[in-house]
């Protein structure tokens, strides 16, 4: 009879539930960012420790000027440099030769690569040695660094195969000059870069991250499930004591006020008849009197349940008003058919055969009163008012009977108006 109005709270769980899962999705997001972030900044930090040490010993042999070794099968006399004094030959089994820094470099780039796999290589658009030349990648940071940036650096490769790509520059410095000067570089001109790859590249933490955030929207989606579900159910238990009674266990005075409403629109704009009971228990003060207040409880109850026993359609409904009084909303019925419904209902209640010694009739027994609503009803209390005014007389003409309400079948013509109140004035005199 009472429809459980969930759907809303049903869309509402399912809101905080999708909230829930974009929070989760926004938080994996954020950490996988951050540890992309950590990621780069490890890696530049670790590219840029590497070339300050390159740096250094550029500057170490800058600053003499080039180193002399041994010439052996790997140290070969560097065939770019043009300088007097390249070879110094010291003994029949001793010739030394020059190492320039860009020399120097060159080597420890092969060493690097045969011990650490790391591969860096010095590197200019405007090279001594061609090997050298700037590729595509190496062109586009060496255009960076003319704009004033230092270095950069970006991961290059598949992710199992990630390799981090850096480069910095490297600028024209007092000791370059003594070789370089001739190719017109003057004093903090960007000469060319020092491009390193680095194998080694801290993996992202996708397993740990997707783990965390998986168990997260489980647990907490299974909460918000949870408690979802005992709010909905708390909410129709509040409902449901809202709109019934819980003496008698059928709806309530609000109940009954709220479908009253509701028919008497639907009944208005269908155009169907709308009709009402009133019950009342006859001389129930008396019976609590005689039985005790608990008995007149249980009588109450029995009262209630045979009026809801009785009704026949769907969207009849009885209710208790207050007090020994009750209602039936009967939706779509004429009054005559009311009429027998009320009938019945009384002759159900004496059918009860509840002993009622201060009764005339010795029995429980009901009066009632029936109205059908009128279109010229301003309102749904109108209605109640005709059912009461009904039940007034049920009590008037004896008791345990049913009264109707019959609308009055005059049909007031305008121009008769002024002499029917004309009449009315005639008669109070
Ligand atoms: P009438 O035939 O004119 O209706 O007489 P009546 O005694 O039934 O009418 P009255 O309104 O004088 O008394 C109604 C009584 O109903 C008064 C009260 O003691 C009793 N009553 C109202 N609510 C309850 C209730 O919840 N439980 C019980 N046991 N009695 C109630
Ligand atoms: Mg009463
Ligand atoms: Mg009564």
């Amino acid at each position: 009879m009472i429809h459980k109005d969930t759907s809303n709270i049903k869309v509402k769980i399912g809101l905080v539930f999708l909230l829930w899962l974009l929070l989760i999705g926004v938080s994996f997001g954020w950490n996988l960012h951050q540890a992309r972030m950590a990621r780069s900044q490890i890696a530049i930090e670790t590219a840029r420790a590497f070339f300050q040490q390159i740096l250094l010993t550029r500057r170490w042999n800058a600053r003499h000027g080039g180193i002399y070794v041994p010439i052996t099968a790997q140290t070969q006399p560097n065939p770019y440099l043009k300088v007097a004094d390249r070879d110094l030959r010291i003994s029949d089994t001793l010739t030394l030769t020059k190492v320039n820094p860009a020399y120097m470099t060159r080597q420890l780039a092969e060493l690097a690569k045969e011990e650490n796999n790391i591969q860096f290589h010095i590197t200019s658009r405007m090279p001594v040695r061609p090997e050298n030349y700037a590729d595509d990648w190496e062109t586009i940071a060496l255009l960076a660094f003319e704009n004033g940036i230092k270095d950069i650096g970006e991961f290059i490769g598949t992710s199992d195969m990630q390799r981090y790509r850096y480069m910095a520059v490297l600028m024209t410095e007092k000791p370059c000059l003594q070789c370089h000067a001739e190719q017109g570089y003057q004093l903090g001109d960007v000469r060319g870069g020092i491009s390193i790859t680095l194998p080694y590249v801290m993996p992202l933490p996708w397993r740990s991250l997707t783990i965390t955030h998986a168990g997260l929207a489980i647990v907490g989606g299974l909460l918000i499930l949870i408690m979802g579900n005992l709010l909905k159910r708390s909410y129709n238990q509040l409902r449901q004591q809202a709109a019934f009674d819980a003496l008698t266990s059928i709806p309530n005075r609000r109940y009954f006020i709220e479908n009253l409403i509701e028919e008497f629109r639907r009944g208005r704009r269908e155009r169907t008849p709308l009709s009402l009971v009133i019950c009342d228990i006859d001389n129930f003060k008396s019976y609590n009197d005689n039985f005790g207040h608990q008995a007149g409880d249980g009588c109450l109850r029995t009262v209630a349940q045979t009026l809801s026993d009785n009704l026949q359609r769907g969207g009849d409904f009885c209710a208790r008003y207050g007090g020994e009084e009750f209602v039936v909303v009967l939706p779509n019925t004429s009054i005559n058919n009311a009429v027998q419904v009320a009938e019945k209902m009384r002759e159900a209640v004496a059918n009860l055969n509840m002993c009622h010694p201060a009764s005339t009739f010795g029995i429980v027994t009901i009066s009632m009163g029936v109205a059908m609503d009128d279109v010229r009803n301003p309102d749904h209390e109108t209605l109640i008012r005709h059912a009461d005014g009904a039940l007034y007389r049920a009590k008037e003409t004896g008791r345990n009977r049913v009264e109707a309400h019959y609308p009055t079948l005059t049909t007031v013509q305008p121009h008769q108006r002024p002499k029917s109140r004309h009449s009315k004035r005639h008669h109070h005199h």
